[in-house]
């Protein structure tokens, strides 16, 4: 979703939208689909840029990394950017040289041209939300490390009275993963 920020009234604009955010690819090789992202802000001009406050919301479709199982993560939170206009490779270059002399230019946010695209910005900041591993609830048990039962779905663990050798274990894992794959990918359809 664009928008022009090339002509923005000096009091700023108020933004109120539902963004959809494309597909994007994450950790472990999943790919992230999110809900359309509901965003209320504001763009206001400033000496540092154009300054983009947020807020949004929206739930992202993952897959856990124990049970193989889809599941929905509600996701919101606020941002505060600066938008920076650059124009052309020239321009991107002085954005970054002006980014290393600048401490707290974590927050600038370089555009190509006068338009920024909220999708991507959203994009980002559901990146930087998503926790570092996706798990569909914490006691998970996923499957047996041993023998690959599927403990989630109570499969009765083979492994009693076996040693279990830790070798195998990623073994069981993949075969899980195989199996799974065969089967069509969970948060298909959904
Ligand atoms: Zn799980
Ligand atoms: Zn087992």
């Amino acid at each position: 979703m664009l928008f022009d920020i090339s002509d923005l009234a000096p009091g700023g604009v108020a933004i109120d939208a539902t963004v959809p955010i494309p597909p994007f690819p994450w950790e472990g090789g999943q790919v992230v689909a999110c809900d359309p992202a509901r965003l209320s802000g504001q763009l206001r001009p400033t000496s540092r840029g154009v300054e983009l406050r947020g807020r949004y919301g929206t739930k992202a479709h993952l897959v856990c990394d124990r049970c193989l199982t889809g599941f929905d993560l509600p996701l919101e939170g606020e941002f505060r950017l600066f938008l920076v206009a650059q124009v052309g490779a020239e321009g991107m270059d002085e954005f970054e040289r002006r980014a290393e002399d600048d401490p707290d230019a974590v927050d600038l946010y370089p555009l190509e041209g006068d338009v920024v695209d909220l999708a991507e910005v959203l994009r980002e900041q559901v990146d930087l939300a998503l926790p570092y591993r996706a798990i569909c609830r914490e006691e998970c048990p996923g499957f047996c490390p041993g023998c690959g039962a599927d403990l989630t779905k109570k499969e009765p663990c083979r492994c009693a009275g076996r040693p279990t050798d830790d070798r195998w274990t990623e073994l069981a894992r993949l075969k899980a993963v195989l199996e799974q794959r065969k089967g069509g990918t969970p948060t298909e359809g959904r």
